[in-house]
């Protein structure tokens, strides 16, 4: 029995999760056996809180792991590895991180001090919380079987991994598959987005600016009924759900918004795909998990932009391990021992 763990690192929660055999299942998932979500023998959760200086942190993820670690009952002597799915820009493979909002961290040996407190009974790898999710779906989810993965994942932000040829593809300063800023305006009135830039696609998709959008636009009297949607179903906001069931009975205010939005990410999906070439397309996150209307238009404009020669092997997907995909992927990561700090 091998045991590996996952923790999903992000500015709320803090996960762990022991899975057992998990590369095994990895590669009977990739020959199309099994296919079961994995089932953690072990698993924590606790709101990440305060303090969140580095030294806390650290110290007290070390601790759930020993402990998850012990209560999964792992072999006496055996190596346990452990991979952590962050949220944060990391600056290389040693899991520093450069900056991470959700924590409030920037500059912090993040990996390789954690990596000391472990010891060597737990090889650890840290990954950028999206590629793990990535490698998650990739390993035991909606794409297991393919080797070439683009997912996407439009929440509040937009981000997204990719798998090249079976491996997961984290760049020359762990950022590829930022397609949350590839560029679709470029003008002085391109929207400002939260990296700094300017005119990215999650300034215009990113569910946090969509839902300023839908609020300034009924603020100022646009005439629409989402209002009522969302009063009956006794929501003071109205959000991104509402103005999709009101696109679904045919809204001409929220059909233009989605009309006028879903190009954006469906040419950004399309050049995506032109550079990458993926077999499957994973979309996934909270706001295209509630706008069915949307993800179709959002499908529609990438057919429509993206050449034949790369349409013909793509098949587009819904993520299939929802909140488990960064523990599943970052556990697997560790246990296949992809980008392993040395302790
Ligand atoms: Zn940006």
């Amino acid at each position: 029995m091998s045991l590996a763990i996952g923790v999903d690192l992000g500015g709320t929660n803090l996960r762990i999760a022991a899975y057992r055999d998990l590369a095994a299942r990895a590669d009977a998932a990739a020959r199309g056996a099994g296919g079961d979500a994995p089932v953690p023998v072990v698993q924590h959760k606790e709101p990440v809180g305060e303090p969140r200086d580095p030294d806390a942190l650290i110290a007290r993820l070390a601790a759930w792991i020993e402990r998850v670690a012990a209560e999964a009952g792992g072999a006496a002597g055996a190596n346990v590895p452990v991979g952590i799915g962050i949220a944060a820009m990391l600056r290389d493979r040693r899991g520093t991180v450069a900056n991470s909002p959700h924590l409030r961290w920037r500059d912090v040996a993040f990996g390789e001090r954690l990596a000391a407190r472990l010891g060597a009974r737990h090889p650890l790898g840290v990954y950028n919380d999206v590629n793990a999710i990535t490698y998650g779906e990739y390993g035991l989810g909606a794409a297991a079987g393919a080797q070439n993965v683009l997912a996407v994942y439009v929440g509040t932000g937009i981000g997204g991994g990719l798998v090249v040829d079976g491996r997961l593809a984290e760049g020359a300063s762990n950022c590829a598959g930022e397609i949350g800023h590839v560029k679709v305006a470029w003008d002085d009135r391109a929207a400002p987005c939260a990296c700094g830039g300017r005119g990215c696609v999650e300034a215009y998709v990113g569910g946090s600016y969509v839902q300023r959008r839908i609020r300034a636009e009924l603020a100022g009297g646009a005439p629409s009924i989402a209002r009522d949607i969302a009063t009956r179903a006794g929501d003071a906001d109205v959000h991104a759900g509402h103005v999709d069931e009101a696109a679904a009975l045919g809204d001409a205010w929220a059909l233009g918004l989605w009309q006028e939005l879903a190009p954006l990410l469906g040419v950004s999906l399309a050049n995506a795909i032109a550079l990458v070439n993926p077999e499957r397309l994973v979309l996934g996150g909270g706001l295209l998990g509630r706008t069915p209307v949307l993800r179709q238009a959002v499908v529609m404009a990438l057919e429509v932009a993206a050449p034949g020669a790369l349409l013909e092997p793509l098949t587009i997907v819904e993520a299939a391990l929802g909140d488990d995909a960064g523990l599943v992927g970052s556990a697997l990561l560790a246990a296949r021992g992809v980008s392993t700090i040395a302790s």
